[in-house]
């Protein structure tokens, strides 16, 4: 067998529900400001071959920008044999060295062609992909969705969700504290704190301390991703559960947060890690240090979230998947078919290969129009409270008395 041709999918996708991905408002949708428009997009990827067999891929890491890289790693992969997974993956990696450090952008264009060639292989094979990875753990993922309020979190729970996620941009600890009195002990819940602004490792201090009261399952991205050192005096500094690793791609971009023990979960987002290959490297290391899995999944499409699956299915220390209920009404038109979700739980598929394909009629309804975040508007909320709307990369959280308490 022999790869043919490659080609992309991209498209602009709304925001979810405003209640499921931000409280604040700030993020608009397709028909809103322009400007907000910019924050999703989806890029798919298609490997055929001399055989028929098409394989399907998602990449993340700046999509429009990987679209470009992806056509030029065609160059390479064109006449190679795709079950030879490994052997092209190193290959992808050897030619684009040249352009430096291998980061996220290019991560996401070798995830979406490696994911693209374990579907082809479980499709040859006729045997699903968590079958080639080892064998299936169990049959279902549980997931967690996102809640910034007691209102919403009472409503998930209410449909079996069994996990939640908050974010930590205004009052934190009031927020957490609202969302466990309303949820009770038995439901887990989290709180992501990512910037910009990020929190200076000092005020990370003291907001997780702030927050050990209420038992969370994890804090994520406490400070920004590159200041490892801020990573261990927070870990000598509280015991509350550190995740991070969604900005980071390959097992050399998570190497020293797995090594270090920075992290009790690693994140590895499942379109722009390096596709399952890397995951499942990932997964090991993560796994020889007694460190869960919980792959990023929040901003991904849903080709991304099958390959999720497959891992999640057959890794020992798989944790929780992230998804965002209520997402964008074209999430469930955009995948054929739309994976079964049951009380807080997503079915492993155990079709051939990924088991899904896009609808590439519909993809094409929505073209691509920006792919850049809106840095956040003052009186959106997105800089309310503790924070001031300067658009700088790290602040300290002033108004300390109220941001730091419940
Ligand atoms: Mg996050």
């Amino acid at each position: 067998m022999k790869i043919t041709g490659i080609r992309t999918f991209l498209m602009q996708v709304d925001a979810p529900n405003l209640k499921g991905w931000a409280s604040d408002g700030s993020f608009g949708t397709r028909a809103g400001s322009k400007g907000l428009t910019g924050t999703r997009n989806w890029l798919f990827v298609k490997v055929y071959t001399d055989a028929g067999i098409t394989g399907i891929g998602e990449c993340s890491g700046w999509p429009r920008v990987i679209e470009t890289a992806v056509n030029d790693l065609a160059n390479v992969l064109v006449g190679e044999d795709p079950t030879h997974i490994e052997h092209l993956w190193q290959k992808m990696m050897t030619a684009i060295m040249g352009h430096g450090m291998t980061g996220t952008v290019g991560g996401g264009a070798m995830t979406g062609i490696d994911m693209a060639l374990w579907d082809i292989k479980g499709k040859a094979l006729n045997t699903p992909v968590w079958n080639l990875l080892g064998g299936k753990l169990r049959n279902q993922i549980r997931i967690y969705a996102h809640a910034n309020t007691p209102e919403v979190a009472k409503g998930l729970v209410a449909q079996g969700i069994t996990a939640l996620k908050c974010g930590g941009v205004s009052s934190p600890v009031a927020k957490v504290a609202a969302i466990r009195d309303a949820i009770g002990p038995d439901i887990d819940l989290m709180i992501d704190m990512h910037g910009p602004p990020w929190m200076t490792p000092g005020d990370a201090v003291s907001l997780a301390r702030a927050l050990e009261p209420y038992h969370l399952t994890w804090i994520e991205d406490p400070i920004a991703p590159e200041n490892l050192a801020g990573y261990q005096r927070l870990r000598n500094s509280t015991n509350i559960p550190l995740a991070a690793g969604e900005r980071m791609a390959t097992i050399w971009g998570l190497r020293e947060l797995i090594e270090q023990e920075l992290v009790d979960v690693a994140q590895p987002d499942t379109g722009r890690a390096g596709g399952i290959t890397q995951m499942k490297k990932i997964a090991a290391m993560a796994e020889a240090h007694h460190i869960m899995m919980a792959p990023h999944s929040g901003s991904l499409g849903p080709v991304a979230e099958y390959a999720a699956l497959h891992l999640m299915a057959a890794i020992p220390n798989a944790l929780m998947l992230e998804r965002i209920e209520n997402d964008w009404p074209g999430r469930a038109r955009t995948i054929i078919p739309h994976p079964i979700q049951h009380n807080g739980f997503l079915t492993v598929p155990d079709a051939p290969g990924l088991g899904c394909d896009i609808d590439e009629a519909f993809v094409a309804e929505y073209p691509s129009e920006c792919n850049v975040s809106n840095p956040g508007i003052a009186g959106s909320g997105s800089y309310a409270d503790g924070t001031d709307a300067e658009h700088v990369y790290v602040q300290t959280r002033l108004k300390r008395a109220r941001y730091f308490t419940a």
